[in-house]
């Protein structure tokens, strides 16, 4: 019999890890179940080869953009060493008539073009400024926005043609995964309005797993624990796993929602139809170790490839110019997005196909790549990849985020229909309360024999 558990918290993602560290500093006890054999979710980051690798996430704007990720980088102390969360520099180019165009996505870019003509510069503006009188535009709550109808093309439409195919469009596609067409505006809108320009953008030194490793350092973490399912039972959880069954009073499943909805049977009518309208996009990164940069220019961190440029490859990242600690002096580490297209086309292929076509088409934008070679190739892919936060799912996001506590709660970065870290990580605080109004309702019921692992 193992000492009483109050909350298992399914996932060490960012959601879970952060919800854990809040119901621990409740006073809560927590353990943290995880089926991959390390901490991070899609903020992974791989050491291999002499690099840094990123497998998912890679970077993430200042204060005002990411409030909930950076209180927890200051409550952590991660950020008493400033050089351990730098800026990253000349962050943002878009492809645009042969050659990489820098300052996309910042203020200095609509003095520079960053591949935008004069008129789509001006209608950028108007853009914004209509983004900004909406006043409306909550992050932690899209489906309020007056625009929640709208899709992102819908959204983009009456501007300039070249802020949907030389912003826009790369921008959601490359870095969402999305398809414009037919996700959301408002959580697009949201998320840019709070994030501010490519300028603000920082990493971590040591990786982009750092925070969930330093949350993990002070939880209670069991990886290698795949969770296989959950059942309410009266006042107690069974959290099933090949690992052994085990009982809290409360769980929180910080789990993409295709995963939460098949681990549990979710009673709630209001949950059960958000879960379900809650799709995903998948995500392949292909990361290259070189061992001389292919290129002797400087060029930026991350570079946008338009669909009117290449309708398979959407983004190429220098990393080795992210922060120069992910590679050893002298190597390059090269990482390929495809698009969504290319996404759909090459995901199930074998990795040493997805690495050849992909190299090959981004010879182009890398001048030498192809050439080059790599010394090590490794593929990521992400099933669950982003939130594609459709119309229909911010139609439904009002009633789940209205539902009644319950012993069965949840966190992700889908549970704002935000698609990044900050949307996760501000998921946690409001999963940690949830849980405490719940065991708070049950505090005066007999308590139940919990933590107990059984075979
Ligand atoms: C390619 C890519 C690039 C990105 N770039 C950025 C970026 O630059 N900036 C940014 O802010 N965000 C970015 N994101 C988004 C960010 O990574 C996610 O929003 C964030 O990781 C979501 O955190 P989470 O905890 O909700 O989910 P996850 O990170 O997915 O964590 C869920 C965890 O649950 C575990 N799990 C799943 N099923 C089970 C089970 N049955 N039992 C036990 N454990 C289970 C998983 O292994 C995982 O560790 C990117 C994502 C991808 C895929």
């Amino acid at each position: 019999m193992s000492a009483p558990l109050d909350v298992a918290v399914v996932g060490a993602g960012p959601a879970g890890l952060a919800t854990a560290y809040a119901l621990a500093r409740q006073g809560r006890t927590v353990r943290v179940l995880e089926a991959a054999g390390a901490v991070g979710g899609r903020m992974r980051t791989v050491r291999e080869h002499g690099c840094l690798i990123d497998t998912g996430a890679e970077m993430f704007p200042s204060r005002a953009g990411y409030p909930a990720t950076w209180k927890l980088i200051a409550d952590l102390g991660l950020d008493r060493d400033p050089a351990a969360v730098p800026n990253v520099r000349d962050a943002l180019a878009v492809w645009r008539d042969g050659r990489a165009r820098p300052n996309a996505g910042r203020p200095l870019g609509l003095l520079t073009g960053a591949g935008l003509s004069l008129r789509a510069r001006a209608d950028l503006m108007r853009l914004r400024r209509r983004l900004a009188r909406l006043g409306d535009l909550d992050p932690d709550r899209p489906e309020r926005a007056g625009i929640a109808e709208e899709t992102v093309a819908d959204l983009v439409r009456p501007y300039h043609p070249d802020v949907y195919d030389y912003l826009v469009q790369p921008l959601v596609s490359g870095f969402f995964g999305w398809d414009p067409a037919r996700s959301a505006a408002a959580p697009f809108a949201a998320h840019l309005a709070a994030s501010g320009g490519s300028h603000t953008w920082h990493t971590y030194r040591d990786g982009m797993d750092t925070l969930a490793r330093a949350l993990a350092d002070r939880l209670d973490v069991a990886t290698d624990h795949p969770v296989t399912r959950v059942a309410a039972d009266g006042d107690a959880v069974r959290v099933e796993s090949p690992r052994g069954t085990l009982i809290a009073r409360a769980v929180v499943l910080a789990v993409p929602a295709p995963v939460a909805a098949g681990l549990y049977d979710e009673p709630r009518p209001a949950a059960r139809l958000f879960l379900a309208a809650c799709g995903y996009t998948p995500m392949l990164r292909v990361s290259l170790v070189l061992d001389a940069p292919p290129e002797p220019a400087r060029a930026s961190f991350a570079t946008l490839i338009p669909a009117a440029a290449d309708p398979l490859l959407n983004v190429v990242t220098r990393d080795h110019r992210k922060h120069p600690g992910r590679a050893p002096r002298g190597r390059a580490l090269i990482s390929l997005i495809p698009s969504p297209r290319g996404c759909r086309e090459l995901f199930g292929a074998p990795d040493r196909t997805v690495a050849e076509r992909l190299i090959a088409r981004a010879g182009r934008f890398v001048p030498g790549l192809d050439a080059a070679g790599p010394s090590h190739v490794r593929v990521h892919r992400f099933r669950h990849g982003l939130p594609e936060a459709t119309p229909r799912a911010l139609r439904l996001r009002g009633a789940f985020a209205d539902r009644p506590v319950a012993a069965v709660e949840y966190a992700g970065d889908w549970v704002p229909l935000r698609p990044c870290s900050e949307g996760a990580v501000a998921s946690a605080d409001l999963a940690a309360e949830r849980v405490r109004a719940h065991l708070s309702a049950c505090a005066r019921r007999p308590a139940v024999p919990a933590g107990e692992e059984k075979g």
